[in-house]
């Protein structure tokens, strides 16, 4: 996960300026009309969000005289629209981070409703709502409602885990080697913040999507490493491998280089010669 800071946007603000261009007269009078439920809902959004409480946020289908489906079209069309009067505020979200920041790897798509705009449809514009994703983790995740703290999805503006090490790998020796990816949490942590980082690794299936990284990445440096093999042998080989895990680790503490470098230089088979089977 890539933990950062809640966007700026003013929740309020981007949902009148959402609004603005609604011709219908009813229909702006409606939404014109839930604009306080929809700055209250924000508010108490982040409160809990700071707390792991959003379990305790209230599912409403009806905001006033607002139907879930017209609060989703504030955000389908009126928001994430082309040319709609919210797409400044969605692009900035969207433009907030390069990568997905829930897998941390794959390129940003869209933006992922933490809580799910057809069941709290009245956070569908809220900024802290919305996530910079990759199709795939949006997919995952897309009907996730927690029923409980320990079940609540990791927040990537409200959660930090970033500090501690949580994510390691495992070399499975074979031809070629493969690396197997687990969450180790820190024995300081609660173990409901270590369930919520289980249930996070094994529901985006990171293991699987790491693996394939890693195996990438093996490829890429085998030619060296036999250059190193050669002239050092398994010492030089590791001394490299420490370097890059040391080097990527202080680029992402958890992410999949890391986890990789450190098991690749932790394995005496991978070390002395296992790096080279293809
Ligand atoms: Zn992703």
């Amino acid at each position: 996960m890539i933990s950062m800071d809640c966007p700026t946007l003013d929740a309020t603000d981007v949902f009148i300026t959402c609004i603005s261009r609604v011709r219908d007269p009813v229909l702006k009078a409606r939404l014109t009309a839930i604009t306080d439920d929809v700055t209250t809902a924000s508010t108490d959004y982040v409160d809990k969000a700071r707390n792991n409480r959003l379990h305790e946020v209230v599912r409403q289908a009806i905001i006033g005289d607002v139907t879930t489906a017209e609060m989703e079209k504030v955000y389908t069309q009126r928001m994430a629209g082309k040319k709609s009067p919210g797409r400044a505020a969605y692009d900035e979200i969207f433009n907030s981070s390069a990568k997905c920041l829930l897998c941390a790897q794959r390129k940003v798509d869209t933006l992922d409703h933490h809580l799910p705009k057809a069941h709290y449809p009245v956070l569908a514009v809220t900024p802290a709502n919305l996530l910079p994703a990759c199709a795939s983790c949006n997919k995952a995740k897309l009907a996730s409602i927690p029923a409980t703290a320990d079940e609540a999805a990791l927040h990537p503006y409200f959660d930090c885990i970033e500090n501690e090490r949580w994510l390691h790998g495992q070399v499975v020796p074979g031809i070629p080697a493969v690396v197997k990816f687990r969450v180790e949490t820190p024995g300081l942590w609660t173990q409901q913040l270590a369930n919520r980082v289980e249930q996070y690794f094994d529901s985006l299936s990171l293991g699987d999507l790491y693996s394939a990284e890693a195996a990438e990445e093996l490829s890429s440096i085998r030619h060296q490493l036999k250059g190193i093999y050669a002239g050092e042998g398994i010492q030089g080989v590791r001394e490299e491998l420490l370097a890059r895990y040391e080097s990527a680790s202080v680029a992402r503490l958890n992410g999949w280089r890391a986890a990789t470098y450190q098991s690749f230089a932790e394995n005496d088979w991978f070390c002395d010669g296992g790096f080279a089977h293809e």
